[in-house]
């Protein structure tokens, strides 16, 4: 008995606790220098919506990062200083990223959540929940 408590406890220790935060938003791109034939709509501005997962490392189990403030936090900084206004040919305001990609855009998040000294670890980037990218520090 005694042996499979120090077991559990052990366990316990090595776990590893996220919390994880979802939001998304709808925005414009482009990949002006693209240079495969196949794909080359990409040089052109055009839609999607990114989806957007971010972790955080905690330790407790009550709300050590509370979950509306983080989201709010992201979407203030995704909507306030990621995007930019686009005024397309209709006269009609779409938001823009100009050339940022999915990486782009990952790290970008990244780096604000570290500069206000969050424990965030992971990244990812998804255009219309298909196709992405992560970035992640190691060891978390
Ligand atoms: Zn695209």
């Amino acid at each position: 008995m005694i042996n499979i408590l120090i077991r559990i406890k052990g366990l316990i220790n090595s776990m590893k606790k996220h919390i994880i935060i979802k939001t998304q938003f709808t925005a414009l791109h482009q990949w002006s220098l693209c240079n495969i034939k196949k794909v080359k709509f990409l040089k052109e501005l055009h839609r999607h919506i990114f989806f957007v997962k971010i972790k955080f490392i905690v330790k407790e189990n009550n709300r050590e990062l509370e979950f509306f403030e983080c989201k709010n936090l992201i979407d203030s900084f995704i909507n306030n200083k990621l995007l930019k206004p686009h005024i397309n040919p209709n006269s009609s305001v779409c938001a823009s990223l100009g050339n940022m990609s999915c990486e782009d855009i990952a790290e970008t998040i990244l780096s604000f959540l570290q500069n206000k000294k969050l424990p965030v670890c992971y990244v990812s980037v998804f255009e219309d929940n298909e196709n992405g990218a992560e970035v992640l520090i190691d060891d978390q």
